[in-house]
């Protein structure tokens, strides 16, 4: 199949070769809905340009709702319902004229647990997406992709002489990075991680988490992390959401995460980032 055409005014089209430009990821006024049950009201977050973007708070409070939401997964949900809107470099995702497939492909996802396709080798793996999206490449340019993103995934070493084994046989720390590696390979201009490490053991997230800051310039992120450690060490922004006593996730304080964990404005803030509860 030929590649899909991009609307005109997009950026350099993802795929091997071209590197597309770091993007701003900008939500407004989301508020989101589960049937009658409303879980995030009136969250606005801009996600800047090449930043790590950490998302905070204590579970149930609609993190991964927020971040589903960011690249059209909520949809999914037959029952979710979504108001407010979603930029990529001023371009509203949810623009029922724009294919589904270019928000997706533009920002990918991680997910908590390791998904690669287990049967597949692991350099089909990281070329699976290419697959999907249509885009076609000779052999030697899917070889420097295979290799380019096995190594921004800090995974390179570890796999690059059983290339051809099934990514179902590495380690879950592995299985993470193979994951990883295999988002790059669409060039995503942002990379969205919903607990990328909490399956894992201690080395694989300190590799992952020494990847992250190379993949900032490149690409911009946004992870949910419950480690606070890990907020402070890896992110440049955080956002601390808060759903109390049932009510809708808000959130409660957001900025620059040295200050939010030096000297939170909120009480809140402070209770949570000091593990108070
Ligand atoms: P977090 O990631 O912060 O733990 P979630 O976004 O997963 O929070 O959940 C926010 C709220 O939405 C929770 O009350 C959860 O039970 C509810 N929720 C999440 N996913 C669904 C779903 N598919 N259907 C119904 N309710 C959901
Ligand atoms: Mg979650």
């Amino acid at each position: 199949p030929a590649a899909p055409s991009l609307p005109a005014g997009r950026p350099a089209a993802p795929g091997p070769g071209g590197a597309a430009p770091l993007a701003e990821l900008v939500a407004r006024d989301i508020t989101a809905w589960f049937g009658q049950r409303k879980v995030l009201d009136r969250v606005s977050l801009t996600m800047p340009a090449g930043g790590i973007t950490a998302l905070i708070g204590p579970s149930g409070c609609g993190k991964s709702t927020f971040l589903r939401i960011l690249n059209r997964m909520h949809e999914l949900v037959p029952s979710a319902q979504l108001a407010g809107e979603v930029r990529l470099d001023g371009e509203d995702i949810y623009d029922p004229a724009k294919r589904l497939i270019d928000a997706r492909r533009a920002i990918g996802m991680v997910f908590q647990k390791p998904n690669p396709f287990p049967a597949m080798s692991i350099r089909e793996n990281v070329l699976a997406g290419l697959r999907l999206t249509g885009t076609r490449a000779p052999r030697s340019v899917k070889d420097d992709l295979v290799e380019s993103c096995l190594t921004k995934g800090g995974l390179w070493q570890e796999v690059k002489d059983r290339l051809d084994s099934p990514g179902g046989g590495l380690s879950g720390g592995q299985q993470q990075r193979l994951c990883i590696a295999r988002s790059l390979a669409i060039k995503p201009r942002v990379l969205l991680m919903d607990e990328p490490c909490s399956a894992l053991d201690p080395t694989s997230t300190r590799v992952i988490e020494e990847t992250m800051h190379e993949l900032a310039r490149e690409v911009t992120i946004v992870i949910v992390t419950h480690n606070m450690q890990q907020a402070a060490r890896v992110s440049s922004q955080c956002a601390f959401f808060l759903a109390s006593h049932g009510t809708p996730g808000v959130i409660v304080e957001h900025g620059d995460t040295r200050a939010m964990f030096e000297s939170p404005r909120d009480e809140r803030t402070s209770d949570y980032v000091n593990g108070r509860f």
